[in-house]
């Protein structure tokens, strides 16, 4: 009689125990913010400023072109159940609208990170056709993506200040208790931002050829930030092979404006850029415009590092 009485008053503070834990646990989840971003490099901005306040997840890991990624059923799963969604915006992400319409999360709310960064049109006799969606009427697409300007605006330092403002911006909407938090954070990663651009920048200008041609064009922000001159692309459009006449005139320019370097990518295939080096006698290099497809490039401050060291040990620094 005794031990069962005993064994009772056990059993409920054996509930109460187990009940406070999850009373625990379940505000823990809710005290973190849920997002969802489309590229790995949004993750790491996001949580730069949230910190240990938000739970970021990345539909692109990284390894995925940024323009071909096909969505999995659980992405649509992370956005159902995320209360922002942060994205570059200017037509990159076509593959992230039919998610967001699936979703049918009519408050949830998204941050399109490129709204005022000054934009870098791509040439007019080589339109960047990648961004296209097929299913849209092409004159109309061909107008949009000419008037919307190149998106792979994150590769310039500079330009990430005014993406990180529209993420601190929204998760003090958010969450206006942790309004100093976010500016301090804000702050302090422009001020990293800011050592790490003087810093490379220093070293890029001691060399004296800094002519490269990219795989895919990616590269104009960080180029002009930098330094680089990009005196062509592989592709214009990610995806498909180029022509036999367009990399004979690549060859031609390579040789006459002694390009020394192809700057390849891990997302896209290396056939291309490997003939054009032995044609024209130009070293390869592998450079990310994501984070986390290269060993050391799991940060954006080190994905910058190491992009910016490769070439420059490339063309010939140190
Ligand atoms: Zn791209």
């Amino acid at each position: 009689m005794l031990l069962s009485r005993q064994h009772k008053k056990l059993s409920f503070q054996a509930v109460l125990l187990l009940g406070s834990l999850l009373f625990a646990t379940g505000l823990h989840a809710e005290d973190k913010i849920p997002i969802v971003v489309t590229l790995p490099v949004l993750k790491d901005f996001t949580e730069q400023i949230g910190g240990s306040s938000v739970e970021v997840k990345s539909l692109i890991t990284g390894m995925e072109s940024e323009h071909t990624y096909t969505p999995k059923p659980s992405d649509l799963l992370a956005i159902k159940e995320a209360k922002l969604l942060v994205k570059i915006g200017l037509g990159l992400e076509i593959w992230v609208n039919a998610l967001i319409k699936n979703a049918d999360r009519p408050d949830l709310r998204i941050v399109t990170t490129s709204d005022g960064v000054g934009l870098i049109r791509d040439h007019a006799e080589r339109p960047e056709r990648e961004h296209l969606d097929k299913t849209i009427d092409p004159q109309h697409a061909f107008k949009e993506q000419h008037t919307m300007g190149n998106p792979h605006i994150w590769l310039d330092p500079e330009n990430v200040k005014i993406m990180i403002r529209h993420i601190t911006d929204e998760l003090i909407r958010f969450d206006p208790a942790r309004r100093g938090e976010y500016l301090k954070n804000q702050s302090r990663y422009i001020l990293e931002l800011e050592s790490l651009e003087a810093e490379l920048k220093k070293k890029v200008n001691r060399l004296p050829n800094r002519n490269i041609v990219t795989h895919h064009p990616a590269w104009p922000y960080y180029a002009r930030r930098f330094g680089f001159v990009i005196k062509g692309d592989i592709l214009t459009q990610v995806g498909t092979e180029p022509s036999a006449k367009h990399l004979g005139e690549l060859i031609k320019l390579m040789k006459r404006e002694k390009v020394k370097v192809i700057v390849s990518e891990p997302q896209l295939n290396p056939k291309v850029p490997q003939i054009l080096s032995e044609e024209t006698g130009a070293g390869v290099v592998v450079l990310s415009p994501l984070p986390g497809a290269l060993p050391g490039t799991e940060s954006y401050v080190d994905l910058i590092r190491y992009n910016t060291e490769t070439l420059i040990k490339a063309l010939g620094g140190s």
